[in-house]
């Protein structure tokens, strides 16, 4: 498994927002809007749920009761610690969101929850509003992006404010007992409501937009993700609890969503210590602690283990004839092939420059063969698109890989000596003439495009 492929290094904050990186510099012209060049139904779908959703907050918003003096001091004290938050959290966040390539997950809900659950739906949307403003100066997407996201934020805090309402649970009148338990529960359905609308518009827009359909952890986001949403959800909860009930208390919340903030970093940067930031599948320490695992169960369990080592024929010459970032295109475009053709459970990795390296868990000697015939097939059928030393576009085809293959117990019993095997086997292929798959040690089998399997290399 890929950590880019599979356990992608995405995050979150606590709402949900869509991204799409900005491609270029937003057009201020409704003619050069980059909403124009997403698909027709994609744009169909924003501007309904944008107009069904801004009808809906006016309707709510004439219906809603007059704020009076307690509701704008709470209203006062979330949006002056959501301001706090963000300004104090700027450079962090940006960094977070740059690394995050699915869905983000927006950690000013801890203020925004809060508000959708205490304030009347006017003076929640403010508060919305507010930290939309801020966001919007590193939110580095394009515009119709950002609104899309705001109306989100909005339709999920009306919607999780009419939830707790309609659940006949007045913030702050509950205590002890029976009532306390009401108001819990409530607060745990307005955060499902809450977190649903954003799942929900959110997941609309990348099934509509994406090429392919989108997968749940695209839509969902990683387990990580989920649960970082769920402690967001819940500080929102304690907040919403404090503004009501001790206001001078919420100066503890502002320090801790600030902590809170820098921790949310550190899962993406335990991810990034173990990524191959050019390709995105792991590097040698990610894919050796993962390596280091399956070899162990495979030890206690009985199976055998399988390991890939590939080396891209004559890589120099791409560099020398196309340049440097042609050579990156084909790096990166093999390791996505590599997760193509390989089960979830196989573990892909970096090895050094042009080297990559796939264990597979649950697979002998005949499997392996099969299997490395395909990632090698897969190299083979590769068309990249990049550009020429020149910068002019250009495709490069016909690359082919030479493949060592090695089994655990069969030819090693470390995955230090796997390896060894499986990088002497890679030499015999190389020697052989490239283009081939040769296994390890006893050399029952090697193949070419020509050759048969079977055919003795060594
Ligand atoms: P062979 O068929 O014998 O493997 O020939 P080769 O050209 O692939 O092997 P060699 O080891 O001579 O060259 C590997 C090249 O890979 C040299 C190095 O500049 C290039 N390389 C290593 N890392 C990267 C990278 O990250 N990006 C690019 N573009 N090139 C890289
Ligand atoms: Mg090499
Ligand atoms: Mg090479």
């Amino acid at each position: 498994m890929s950590p880019a492929a599979r356990t992608r290094p995405e995050h979150s904050d606590t709402q949900r927002d869509e991204l799409e990186p900005a491609r270029s510099r937003p057009s201020f012209h409704p003619r050069g809007w980059a909403l124009w060049q997403r698909p027709k139904r994609t744009v169909a779908f924003l501007l309904a749920m944008e107009l069904v959703t801004l009808v809906g907050l006016g309707a709510a918003i004439a219906n809603a009761p007059p704020p009076n003096v307690a509701d704008w001091l709470r209203c006062a004290i979330l949006a002056g610690g959501a301001t706090i938050h963000i300004q104090l959290t700027h450079r962090q966040e940006e960094r977070r969101r740059n690394r995050t390539r699915t869905v983000l997950i927006d950690l000013t809900a801890v203020w925004v929850f809060p508000a959708a659950i205490i304030l009347p739906i006017p003076l929640a949307l403010l508060v919305v509003g507010l930290v939309r403003v801020q966001r919007w100066f590193i939110a580095r997407r394009p515009a119709h992006n950002f609104v899309f996201s705001s109306v989100t934020h909005g339709a999920a805090a009306a919607l999780a404010h009419l939830t707790f309402g309609a659940l006949g649970s007045p913030s702050g009148s509950a205590t002890i007992g029976i009532d306390a338990l009401w108001e819990f529960l409530a607060f745990i359905v307005a955060g499902l409501v809450y977190e649903a609308v954003q799942v929900a518009y959110i997941g609309g827009i990348l099934a509509l937009g994406a090429a392919s359909a989108p997968t749940v952890r695209n839509v969902l986001g990683s387990k990580a993700d989920n649960l970082l949403e769920a402690v967001t959800i819940g500080l929102g909860a304690v907040t919403a609890i404090l503004v009501v009930t001790v206001p001078p208390a919420v100066g503890i919340m502002a320090v801790v969503t600030v902590v809170f903030n820098r921790l949310a970093e550190i899962d993406q940067l335990q991810n990034d210590v173990r990524t191959d930031s050019k390709t995105g599948v792991y590097n040698m320490r990610g894919w050796s602690e993962r390596a280091e695992r399956a070899l162990a169960r495979a030890g206690r369990s009985g199976n055998s283990v399988a390991l890939l080592m590939l080396d891209l024929d004559h890589f120099k010459w791409i560099n020398d004839t196309f340049g440097h970032p042609a050579g990156d295109d084909v790096l990166i475009m093999v390791a996505q092939a590599l997760g193509e053709v390989t089960r979830p459970s196989d573990v892909i990795g970096r090895f050094g420059g042009e080297e990559f390296l796939v264990l597979l868990p649950d697979t002998d000697q005949d499997t392996v063969i099969t299997a490395a015939e395909r990632v090698r097939q897969a190299i083979g059928e590769l068309a990249i698109n990049t550009t020429d030393k020149r910068g002019s576009q250009t495709v490069i085809t016909g690359r082919t890989a030479s493949i060592g293959v090695a089994v655990y117990p069969d030819h090693a019993d470390t995955l230090d000596s796997l390896m060894h095997a499986a990088d002497r086997a890679v030499y015999v292929a190389k020697e052989a003439g490239r283009n081939r798959v040769s296994l390890a040690a006893d050399g029952r089998k090697s193949t070419n495009p020509t050759e048969h399997r079977g055919t003795t290399s060594r």
